[in-house]
């Protein structure tokens, strides 16, 4: 997936639009994936790993808005850069607040976004000088690294389904802060999901299982009558 420019997700579903992004950014020697639908997008994200996201606003499935909102829940770093309608003020402010990079409105010229491109890829370089370390995340002897998907604790690697993966990181990222089922499901199960919140309860468990070894101390932490807390057992 990666090469010497860097690996992007062009989420669009006009077919022609997506068409040229895709053969302009591959002749400029990026590597290309695009999708087309905002559920489908979603799933890319999760299971691939990305330089950047070139994000149409308007999608059939699930909204580039909302779909940006997701992916700021736990991934501050991977720039995203919005494809925008011209009338849409609303977007652009909506997206820039829920931390997009940039956004370039349509019909845009092909050298203005590759300029963005290049501009958002140079930034992120500058944010995060050692690469790997943005996408590491450590707790007690728990590690998770989320570009190669890895998860490791006290030496072990452990394999952990997506969705699973997608919980162990929120709780992660808010470690020692008290998480309640329905934030958990709205994070990582997001809107979409219809059911009860007990699944926050049986997916916890599954992870329990696997990160928390009889030997261990355990990171996960019910909180009664709320939800869970990530914290040292100390
Ligand atoms: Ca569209």
């Amino acid at each position: 997936m990666s090469t010497k420019k860097g690996s992007i997700l062009v989420v669009e579903d006009e077919e022609k639009i997506a068409r040229v992004l895709e053969l302009e950014l591959e002749y400029e020697g990026y590597s290309v994936t695009k999708v087309i639908d905002g559920l489908e997008a979603l799933r890319a994200y999760r299971t691939g790993s990305w330089d950047l996201i070139l994000l149409d606003v308007m999608l059939p499935g699930l909204s580039g808005i909302e779909l940006l909102r997701r992916i700021r829940k736990n991934d501050l770093h991977t720039p995203v850069i919005l494809l925008t309608a011209k009338s849409s003020v609303e977007d652009k402010v909506s997206g820039l607040d829920l931390g997009a990079n940039d956004y370039i409105t349509k019909p845009f010229q092909i050298e203005e976004l590759l300029a963005r491109i290049r501009a958002a890829l140079r930034m992120k370089k500058v944010e995060q000088p050692q690469n790997e370390n943005g996408d590491l995340l450590r707790f007690a002897d728990l590690s998770i690294d989320q570009k190669s998907r890895e998860v490791i604790r006290a030496g072990e690697p452990i394999e952990l389904t997506p969705r699973e993966f997608d919980l162990l990181v929120y709780l992660m990222v808010h470690k020692r802060q008290v998480l309640s089922r329905d934030q958990i499901l709205d994070a990582v199960w997001g809107y979409d999901f219809f059911g009860d919140t007990n699944v926050v309860d049986v997916y916890i468990r599954y992870v329990r299982k696997k990160i928390d070894l009889p030997h261990l101390p355990s990171l996960i932490h019910t909180v009664r009558g709320i939800g869970y807390v990530m914290k040292d057992a100390k």
